[in-house]
């Protein structure tokens, strides 16, 4: 029986090769009629015999091209039209934009042996792709994905190429970033001319093949600002000692581990140890930075690299252009976000030219013009499987779904947090992290935030109804909500930090129910105006309420005190000893009174007994500070949660030796959790008798690591008895933790079995980030959960763009 039907795929199905997918399916089985992409998705008509069309339909759901994804396939009857032969149609712009973008894709195998065949006519190309691989969303102005909406619109196809790209049976069918030699983007060699160049590399620029030239330079020690596909990397020999300190000075970056990519899998094993698991994030073609292992002895990796730190990031190379450039050096290269300091990542050239004059010898650039912003992407195996650390580069603009609460759900903007911040902006009942932002600690910041939310704005075709933001009035992306929300007329819901870090970890996995909410982080505002950060909630995408929480001490000197672990640990040695003062006599107290100096110690001392400048603090990160600066590993830090992450390496070493894994929640060798349950107040939890202990170790033999093994496996038990203490009370059995913290493999893995062995569910984050990046996929899915009820919105005063341009972020924000 002859039928026509038409057929709607939504989902990723455009620039990933499905229309001569469709072409191919539907011409083995002798179907006439036509595929088309349109700004929904990809219209097919078919006609034929019934069967033919029902094994066609079979094959279109169960073996789509692989980098599509079918996230809806609707069918319909139509009238016979008689028609024969399949074809192919030229897009049409429909009203409402729901295509989806791929994420940029790492070189798939087949462009990889072009690159390789000296025979190939794209012989060491550096901008070769496919329908299967290359850039999509750091090159989309705009939709439906045509060339013509691609920053790759200034490129006409040579005969060759157009050949390629008009046949159906070609691997380069409609691929709209597709180029050769003969017709596309080139690189381009620039020396510094800001007199920075340590290296002599002005003969560098004459050679005429580019990248053996800079792996050249790169050898002589060089830093080489490298333009990739989200952005410019800062690249140099991850060997030489003297480049990676030089590219640290110049950068502004003191100690923050960088990231190396390597050449080869081969070659990432001799620098760290890697599981299957991690070898398939590695390969995978999202390509991400993996934080691994590193094996003794660092063979071939400068110290300076990553130093204090037992893990390192690693990524292979994901463009052709990465491929012949670590190809010809060998080696690894230390390859990290081409910005000074905290700034995002700068993409555009006359950009980077000005922010990394100083910075770079040389610049190996090309004229593909950059259209979106987009960081490398972090990962670390945990619990066996993957947790996003950084969700950017391979992943974004990807949805990830947010549980139904409505029919019709509004489109909501949610701006994030202060630090490591990221939007995410709803459609239906997706919602879509954007990438990551940075620190919003300066005018670029705020611009790139602004960059990204319009461009997100204008891809998705939605015009958001709802915003949401933190509940911290001063940090600079409520300010951002203040104005656009006025700007375009929509409410605006806030959302409390910690609630955001829970929602987020339970929306990831579709749980709607009330969940217990472990969410310990470094700092986020409280509605007590107190800084929140050991916080166990219930919760659900709704509502919480702060079940337990760390017993407040005070937060010396507020910001100062991040920075200053040796202040949070005079505030935990001032409150565990209760007022007499031999806990702040004891050795490790009077070791951070000398390396604090005789002015700073006891002005915080004072501090301390008059209350003043020291707001109460719930925070787990700076508890991990305070045990850090104690145990002598840190008295100042130079980024956030660095005295946390030695302290973790300690643990680690130690526990891989003669120690071993502690038993799972046991008490044995741990310290006193100090959770118990008072009848007026309810659980709680204080941190005075771990401090003591902690103190106690220290003033014996034991050593430092085994101090951070017992530390880490106290708060595993810390948690176990929180939550046995919720689930007496309210009957709960889901836990989902969240929060900066739970980045820390060994607690999380602890806590975890601990939780797993008394009978919890236990939800761990794999979509989006436990850190504060994860904050605004949590504040859309409560927005989202929020908006069938009028809610009342509390006035703030307005503030004029100027002012928060004005940098009040640095001031008084983030946490005080
Ligand atoms: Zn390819
Ligand atoms: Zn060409
Ligand atoms: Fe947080």
């Amino acid at each position: 029986m002859p039928e026509r039907r038409q057929i709607t795929v939504r989902g990723i199905v455009q620039g990933v090769g499905f229309r001569p997918f469709v072409y191919e399916a539907a011409r083995e089985r002798e179907l006439a009629g036509f595929v088309r992409n349109e700004t929904r998705g990809v219209s097919i008509e078919v006609e034929g015999d019934a069967e033919d069309i029902d094994a066609f339909l079979l094959h279109l759901r169960t073996e789509p091209p692989a980098l599509s994804h079918l996230d809806s396939v609707d069918v319909s009857p139509l009238p016979l039209q008689g028609e024969s032969g399949f074809r192919i149609e030229y897009s049409r712009s429909t009203a409402r934009r729901e295509a989806l973008i791929p994420p940029d894709t790492a070189t798939c195998p087949e462009c990889l042996d072009e690159l390789r065949d000296p025979a190939d006519r794209r012989h060491r190309y550096p901008f070769l792709n496919c329908t299967r691989c290359g850039p999509r969303f750091t090159i989309i102005e705009d939709l439906p994905y045509d060339r013509q909406n691609t920053t790759m619109a200034g490129f006409e196809l040579c005969a060759d190429c157009r050949r390629e790209y008009e046949d159906p049976s070609d691997r380069r069918f409609h691929a709209q970033p597709t180029a050769c030699p003969a017709c596309g983007p080139e690189l381009r060699m620039e020396g510094a001319d800001s007199g920075a160049a340590d290296v002599n590399v002005s003969r560098f620029g004459a050679s005429p093949d580019l990248v053996r030239a800079a792996a050249d330079a790169l050898a002589e020690g060089a830093v080489v600002a490298v333009k990739g596909l989200g952005g410019y990397h800062l690249a140099c020999d991850a060997g030489n000692p003297e480049s990676v300190r030089r590219l640290r000075r110049r950068k502004g970056r003191d100690a923050k581990p960088l990231a190396v990519m390597a050449p080869d899998l081969p070659s990432v094993r001799r620098l760290c140890s890697v599981s299957p698991r991690e070898e398939d994030l590695l390969t995978s073609r999202r390509r991400p930075i993996v934080l691994l292992r590193r094996r003794e002895g660092n063979r071939g990796l400068a110290p300076e690299v990553a130093p204090g730190n037992r893990d390192l990031g690693v990524m292979l190379p994901y463009t052709p252009f990465h491929t012949l450039l670590l190809g010809e050096v060998g080696e690894p290269l230390v390859m990290t976000s081409g910005n000074r300091s905290d700034e995002p990542i700068a993409y555009r050239d006359a950009d980077a030219r000005e922010r990394l004059a100083g910075v770079a010898d040389l610049f190996l650039t090309h004229d593909r013009p950059i259209r979106a912003r987009c960081d490398d992407s972090v990962t670390r195996v945990v619990c066996g499987d993957v947790m996003p650390i950084r969700r950017s580069r391979g992943y974004v603009p990807e949805p990830v779904p947010v549980p139904r609460t409505l029919d019709e759900p509004p489109s909501v903007l949610a701006v994030g947090g202060h630090l490591k911040n990221t939007f995410c902006l709803t459609r239906g009942r997706h919602a879509f992290p954007g990438p990551h932002v940075g620190d919003l600690e300066n005018l670029e910041a705020y611009e790139a935030l602004e960059d990204g939310v319009s461009h997100f704005r204008r891809l998705l075709d939605v015009r958001p109804e709802v915003v949401a933001h933190d509940l911290h009035p001063d940090y600079l992306s409520t300010r951002f909500a203040q104005e656009l929300a006025d700007e375009i007329g929509a409410p605006r819901r806030e959302v409390q930090h910690h609630h955001a870090h829970v929602a987020a970890c339970a929306a990831e996995h579709g749980v709607t129910e009330p969940v217990i909410g472990v969410a310990f982080d470094g700092t986020g505002y409280g509605p007590d105006g107190a800084v929140w950060g050991g916080e166990v909630l219930v919760a659900d995408l709704r509502h919480f309420r702060r079940a337990a929480h760390l017993a407040y001490v005070p937060l010396p000197g507020g910001e100062a005190a991040v920075r200053q672990p040796w202040r949070m640990a005079a505030a935990h040695l001032t409150a565990a000893g209760g007022g007499e003062d031999e806990l702040l006599e004891s050795g490790p107290a009077r070791r951070l009174a000398d390396a604090a100096g005789s002015v700073r110690w006891p002005a915080v001392r004072s501090m301390l007994r008059e209350g003043v400048g020291s707001p109460p603090t719930s925070s787990v990160g700076r508890l991990f500070d305070a045990v850090a600066a104690l145990a002598g590993l840190r008295a100042e830090v130079d980024f956030q949660a660095q005295a946390a992450m030695e302290l973790e390496a300690r643990a680690d070493a130690a526990g891989d030796g003669g120690a071993g894994r502690p038993a799972a929640g046991g008490k044995s060798g741990g310290y006193p959790t100090g959770v118990y349950r008072d009848d007026e107040s309810g659980l709680r939890w204080d941190p005075a008798p771990l401090i003591r202990a902690v103190v106690g170790d220290l003033e014996g033999e034991t050593s430092v690591g085994t101090v951070a093994v017992r530390f880490h496996r106290t708060l595993a038990s810390a948690v176990l008895e929180l939550c046995r203490g919720v689930r007496e009370e309210e009957g709960l059995g889901t836990v989902a933790l969240s929060g900066g913290v739970f980045q820390n493999a060994l607690l999380t893995e602890w806590t975890v079995e601990a939780l797993e062995a008394a009978g919890f569910e236990v939800l761990l984050h794999r979509r989006v980030p436990p850190n504060d990046g994860g904050l605004s996929y949590g504040q859309a899915a409560v927005a989202l959960a929020r908006a069938d009820r009028e809610e009342p919105i509390p006035v703030r005063p307005a503030t004029s763009a100027a002012s928060a341009r004005n940098g009040i972020g640095r001031e008084d924000a983030p946490c005080v």
